[in-house]
């Protein structure tokens, strides 16, 4: 299988090409397809299996240049994360000129507000932070069609949760939901139920 099944843009194609990613991953050749036609997802990878990618491509490939407001939001548990997440989704949008913000604790507020005054297409971040951000007003949930909650398991294990699941009940409740973890415990099936719609589980 290569990149070119998926019928993606001339945009997205090109970048993936200059990043050397030749062929999909096996998580992406099963996450692409899925989540393409927008549907929820509840993924069990691991890092290392090209997940970010995985919801990366789809994530550029569906939000649209001409709008301002944010449109997809991806949680993190760590800032090393969100800052890694950032940078491959500004790889990936590269030639559609996809502007990704990243948002998290001990780094001055002030600075990623000025970022998410200015055109951001996907903002990534730490629940905590991107909580302070909605309820100051600097973050915009009205426009965003698509959540992403990456590693949920570390997120869980860290004790995220309320503010996670607060962040979801703020969110538009017509979106796409896509859930990524390395175990698909008791507990993240039932954010699973609560929070997606008939959601393909797909397991590496
Ligand atoms: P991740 O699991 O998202 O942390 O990705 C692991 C590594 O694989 C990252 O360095 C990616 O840049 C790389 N990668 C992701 N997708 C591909 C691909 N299709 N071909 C080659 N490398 C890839």
């Amino acid at each position: 299988m290569n990149f070119q099944d998926f019928n993606l843009s001339d945009e997205i194609t090109r970048a993936l090409d200059g990043l050397g990613y030749s062929a999909p991953t096996e998580v992406q050749e099963k996450v692409l397809p899925a989540a393409l036609k927008r549907q929820d997802l509840a993924v069990k990878s691991q890092t290392g299996s090209g997940k970010t990618a995985s919801f990366g491509i789809p994530i550029c490939e569906l939000v649209k240049w001409e709008e301002n407001k944010p449109q997809a939001l991806i949680l993190t548990p760590t800032r090393e994360l969100a800052d890694q997440v950032k940078e491959d989704i500004t790889n990936i949008g590269r030639f559609k000129r996809i502007k990704a913000a990243a948002v998290y604790g001990k780094h001055p507020f002030n600075y990623q507000k000025e970022e998410l005054k200015q055109k951001c297409h996907v903002v990534v971040g730490t629940p905590g932070r991107v909580m302070d951000h909605i309820e100051r007003g600097t973050l915009v949930l009205g426009k965003i069609e698509y959540l992403v909650l990456d590693e949920a398991d570390e997120m869980l294990n860290m004790g995220f949760i309320e503010q996670v699941e607060a962040i979801i009940n703020k969110l538009p409740k017509q979106r796409m939901t896509m859930l990524f973890s390395a175990t698909l415990s008791k507990n993240i099936e039932q954010l699973c139920r609560k929070y997606m719609i008939e959601p393909k589980h797909i397991e590496i």
